[in-house]
């Protein structure tokens, strides 16, 4: 029986879990979604991979669901704010997931992808608006939404908004929200910018911390080569021959970099694409799709495009460029570990 029958969440939204095929919660979500439930703030300090989606989201999706009302027109009764294009698409996937059957308004918005059918999705009223800072920001501007209606904020990975400059924004959203609403904040790390904004923007929040990891797991296997720079394609070539390693993530440090792996693995006949924030929207999106559905064998990423990225069955994991911080990677190997999801109860310890 799903474990997730305790939480006493609408039947639907159990079914679609159990479609997922989650059988137990998360640690996160076993903490929060009870709070959550009861409609307290909350300060979440835990990564993407640990669940933390479904933690949000499910108690919003119950509530809405279970208390409708007519929405007004470009008013969101929740707004969910995160960094990145790709979490944000993702996070939304997820919800509509989850929120199958329920009726629910549900919109993603970022930039780099037209902007009228988000308008007009937005002009209806939503239940659930995903959104990136930049192109929320740009919607406010234009009169295209407003904040009346919010009755829950969620800020998704409040530490990767402050590292990729999107602060400012972030606050200039979050001074626009209605002062009545629940709030919850996440983030994987807690700088003392992030401190002090959890201060101004939570009431009484429960408090919920998954430790980081701070080990590599036992489950992935890693190997070291020192070589001089000449060497390194050549070497990437040589281990690419061994055709176990069907579904490849490469990362490296640069997006000049990134594209250059790339056009040497298309001339041995490699399919591969790179993914980082020099290409357009919609040629990021048909990278990750391809590399999802193995019709590309390899995908390179730089850590800013790849942060997040949830894909099943990756085989291997190669760090062209070591990165600059030693967290980013555990995170980096951690893409193999999805492969072994059962094995989660026991790296999140
Ligand atoms: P997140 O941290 O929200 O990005 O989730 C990471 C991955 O775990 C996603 O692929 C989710 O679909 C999956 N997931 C979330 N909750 C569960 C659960 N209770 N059991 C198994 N997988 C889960």
């Amino acid at each position: 029986m799903s474990e997730f029958k305790a939480f006493s969440l609408l039947a639907s939204i159990i079914d679609r879990v159990s479609l997922k095929g989650y059988t137990q919660p998360t640690p996160i979500q076993k903490e929060c979604i009870p709070v959550l439930m009861k409609g307290n703030d909350l300060l979440g300090i835990a990564q993407t991979g640990t669940g933390k989606t479904a933690a949000f989201s499910l108690p919003i999706i119950n509530n809405l669901g279970q208390n409708k009302i007519d929405i007004k027109a470009k008013s969101t009764r929740s707004l969910i704010l995160t960094p990145t294009r790709e979490l944000a698409s993702q996070i939304m996937q997820n919800i509509d997931d989850y929120a199958d059957g329920l009726g629910l308004k549900t919109k993603v918005v970022y930039g780099g992808v037209g902007r009228q059918a988000q308008v007009d999705a937005i002009a209806l009223g939503l239940d659930i608006l995903v959104a990136t800072p930049g192109r929320l920001l740009d919607l406010i501007e234009t009169g295209d939404i407003n904040f009346k209606g919010v009755e829950v904020f969620v800020l998704d990975e409040a530490d990767t908004m402050l590292d990729m400059g999107f602060f400012n924004d972030v606050q200039s959203i979050i001074s626009k929200l209605p002062k009545k609403r629940q709030t919850l904040l996440f983030s994987a790390t807690m700088p003392a910018e992030i401190e002090i904004l959890a201060q101004a923007i939570l009431t009484n929040p429960s408090k919920v911390q998954i430790a980081a990891e701070t080990v590599t797991i036992d489950l992935v296997n890693q190997s070291v080569y020192q070589l001089d720079k000449s060497n390194k394609l050549p070497l990437l070539f040589n281990i690419l021959e061994n055709a176990d390693y069907e579904k490849v993530l490469i990362f490296c440090k640069t997006k000049y970099g990134a594209d250059i792996i790339v056009k040497a693995l298309e001339k041995e006949s490699i399919k591969a694409a790179s993914l980082h924030s020099g290409k357009t929207q919609a040629v990021r999106e048909e990278a990750l799709q391809n590399f999802k559905d193995a019709n590309l064998r390899v995908l390179v990423a730089t850590d800013v495009a790849a942060r997040g990225i949830d894909v099943d069955n990756i085989t291997l994991v190669i760090n062209y460029n070591l990165p600059e911080d030693p967290r980013n990677y555990i995170h980096r190997i951690g893409r193999t570990a999805r492969l072994v999801k059962m094995a989660w109860p026991y790296h999140l310890r």
